[in-house]
């Protein structure tokens, strides 16, 4: 008798979508197969997709609060004209109900981990508790130059990791997360990559996501940002850099050597008009390329399916062929890519993984009729289609309701706390 069964479901197994019955065992897979195994609770899945769960590798999950607030700006004009202003009001509190938001997002449409950088994660990390989601989160440093603020900054970042990695049964993992190389200096940088080393945890930082980034770090150090990087000794498997629009061939050799991983935010990129990563190329030299969102406020959604169908179709038209990155990567690339930039074990349907597991409704008229079940989830998904989302064992979607959070609730508070941003638009 195993805690959960997921039964009778089409299951994404091995790269092929397979019949399956799926027990699960404490916050584990223990069986996939076709025998006919018992749950304390079953699933009936007949009529559903099975995948693992998928894995937002890069958000700043508060940022609900200004989705919508500033739109049609480059990102530096964005950032210091209109985010980072308004960004100073925030409150511990915001942060709490904007991130609740942002994971109501995710879990309906079929999140079932995400790597947040942004501010008061306490908030953050109470919020994900409480979810039952998934998360590995980061203080977002920056010093700036400033001697001062880089200890101040250190601090909070070490204090974080110290008191949240591994907490609510290891469902958070905490890491450090540099803000980027043109807001941190090379020495603090170092000071990062050091603490991180010690207590043994990733780094998730932005890198060359425009090419006035390339070009200012260049011009500061001589050099781009990623071989930057590379100098101070900044890059290995524990290294996660957000975007990486703006590489050369070179950079891209090292990225793969240094077994740096990649996370892609293709909508945020183009709504920013920061570029168009060569994720194709990045995917065949070998380097772990996951998927993104980046913050609500220039994606303006956390649904990853939405990432997932415009990270095909941008490869498809930069590369000219229509052949270029298959459904069934893209789709790991939202899944087991993710699990693994962190260094977690999940992201497959396969005995001994995380417990992550979302269900899908196939009789949807987007879906109709199903040649492939890949076909209709990289190319015609919504992301309401989902109906049941498991994390770490536990059923916390249910029919498309959360189980763990009042909808109504949240979203009267976050309507509520729009009106002190609204002051600082004008
Ligand atoms: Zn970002």
């Amino acid at each position: 008798m195993f805690d959960l069964v997921v039964k009778d479901g089409l299951c994404f197994v091995d790269g092929e979508f397979v019949k399956a019955n799926v027990g699960v065992e404490g916050n584990q897979i223990a069986y996939v197969g076709r025998e006919d195994v018992r749950g304390e609770l079953e699933i009936d899945a007949r009529e559903k997709i099975v995948i693992p769960g998928l894995f937002n590798a890069h958000t700043h999950l508060a940022m609900t609060l200004f989705r919508g607030y500033a739109e049609d700006l480059p990102l530096k004009e964005w950032l210091e004209n209109k985010i980072w202003k308004v960004e100073k009001l925030l409150t511990a509190r915001d942060v709490y109900w904007g991130s609740l938001l942002g994971i109501l997002e995710m879990l309906k449409s079929g999140t079932t981990a995400f790597s947040d950088l942004y501010m008061f994660m306490d908030e953050v990390a109470k919020a994900v508790g409480e979810s039952g989601i998934r998360a590995v989160l980061s203080y977002g440093m920056a010093d700036r130059g400033d001697e001062d603020k880089a200890k101040k900054e250190l601090k909070i970042g070490t204090d974080f990791v110290r008191n949240w990695d591994n907490a609510f049964n290891g469902r958070i993992r905490a890491v450090f997360g540099p803000h980027a190389p043109y807001t941190c200096t090379p020495d603090f940088l170092v000071r990062v990559k050091e603490k991180a080393r010690e207590l043994n945890t990733h780094v998730h930082i932005h890198v060359s996501e425009t090419r006035w980034e390339v070009e200012y770090v260049r011009e500061r150090y001589g050099k781009t940002p990623v071989r930057l990087l590379e100098d101070i000794g900044f890059l290995d498997e524990k290294t996660v850099l957000a975007h990486v629009v703006w590489i050369d061939d070179e950079e891209m050799r090292i990225l793969r050597d240094k077994k740096v991983s990649v996370v892609h935010c293709p909508i945020s990129n183009l709504k920013l008009a920061s570029g168009i990563a060569r994720v194709k190329e990045m995917h065949d030299l070998g380097i772990n390329v996951c998927l993104g969102t980046d913050g609500a406020s220039s994606n303006n959604t956390y649904n990853l399916f939405e990432e997932i169908k415009m990270t095909s179709l941008l490869q498809k038209v930069t590369t000219g062929r229509a052949d270029a990155l298959k459904a069934k990567e893209v789709l790991r690339m939202a899944t087991e890519n993710g699990y693994k930039a962190y260094g977690l074990k999940g992201g497959k349907i396969e005995r001994g993984y995380l417990a992550d597991l979302v269900l899908i409704d196939r009789r949807k008229p987007n879906f109709c009729p199903t040649y492939d079940p890949i076909n209709s989830l990289v190319y015609a998904s919504y992301g309401c289609e989902v109906t049941h989302v498991v994390v770490d064992g536990e059923l916390v979607v249910e029919d498309g309701i959360v189980l763990t959070l009042d909808e109504d609730r949240i979203i009267d508070k976050v309507e509520g706390l729009k009106e002190k941003f609204i002051l600082e638009r004008t």
